[in-house]
């Protein structure tokens, strides 16, 4: 059973607490991003049952009058297993969605990943003319050349500035660096692409600069954040502009509820009060 403390993180165990979560969200205007929490597997069935999760979820969406999408992680759907484990799978997701009209966004791993996670994005959304999008990473230095590849592709783009701590080789390193490389990559999208353009982040400057860009270029872009962080300015945000919130739920919600509440301070002094009942 997931302690009650995590619920500020995460949705709930199940599809039917999560899609209760849009539902909520959605009467405040903030549309969603579900994700079944999972990545890593080894065995092709633990792979196939997330797949099928997923299906069953694009058809939980379809069938209510929510506005959600679905975020999927490569290695949840078999990329430790082999790029035509992970094809077949997000293939299989991607056509139940395009059937359905449900939107499907690829997660971003480490930088092992990037070649087959974009390989996989730029042939789906060439194929269904749109309907999925991938999401790049401000502190590789390869990603201005991606996204430069990116720019025509019918799909949508979310700029983060990368979770996975990588080789000082082929990254930037220190928060200034990424800061900078973000408003780079966004003064790129916004001058180039022909809408898409995802901001995930929480940091006020990157969304203040999104803004900035949009009223420059016109381009359209949606602001993206986790659920149980910033949540009131999501609320906020969304009386002018797109705003989706990325919900997790599962079983596994153990070591995602750890990493957010060890990225900062007061999450942490949150968990810790509340698992004491202050
Ligand atoms: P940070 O650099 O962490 O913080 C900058 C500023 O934002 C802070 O100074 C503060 O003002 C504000 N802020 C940040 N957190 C809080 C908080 N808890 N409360 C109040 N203010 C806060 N990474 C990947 O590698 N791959 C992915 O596929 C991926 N998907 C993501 C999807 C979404 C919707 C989001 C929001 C993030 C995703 N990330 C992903 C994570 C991302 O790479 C960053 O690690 C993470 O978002 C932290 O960076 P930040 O831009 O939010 O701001």
């Amino acid at each position: 059973m997931m302690l009650p403390v995590a619920g500020r993180f995460v949705a709930g165990e199940g599809p039917a607490e999560a899609l209760e979560h849009v539902r909520q969200l959605n009467d405040r205007n903030v549309k969603a991003i579900v994700n079944l929490l999972g990545e890593h597997y080894d065995d092709r069935e633990a792979a196939d049952a997330d797949a099928r999760e997923y299906r069953e979820l694009v058809e939980d969406i379809a069938r209510s009058d929510l506005e959600a999408t679905v975020s999927v992680k490569p290695s949840q759907v078999g990329l430790d297993l082999g790029e035509d484990v992970f094809r077949e799978n997000l293939e299989g997701i991607v056509e139940t969605a395009a059937e359905r009209d449900v939107f499907v966004w690829i997660d971003m791993e480490d930088h092992t990943t990037t070649d087959a996670t974009l390989d996989a994005y730029e042939e789906l959304a060439r194929e269904h003319g749109g309907g999925v999008g991938v999401c790049v990473q401000a502190n590789l230095k390869r990603t201005r050349g991606d996204v430069e590849r990116l720019a025509d592709v019918p799909g949508k783009v979310r700029f983060v500035k990368g979770a996975y701590d990588e080789p000082v080789e082929i990254a930037y390193k220190g928060k200034e660096a990424v800061n900078r490389e973000y408003e780079a990559l966004l003064e790129y999208a916004f001058e180039n692409f022909d809408g898409g353009i995802a901001i995930g982040s929480h940091d006020p400057a990157m969304i203040d600069r999104a803004i900035e860009l949009h009223e420059e270029h016109g381009t359209d872009f949606e602001i993206q954040m986790l659920m149980g962080v910033r949540d009131d300015a999501q609320v906020e945000l969304a009386e002018e502009y797109e705003v989706y919130q990325y919900i997790p739920y599962g079983d596994r919600w153990m070591s995602y509820f750890y990493r957010r509440a060890m990225e900062r301070k007061e999450n942490l002094w949150f968990a810790v009060r509340a698992v004491l009942g202050r």
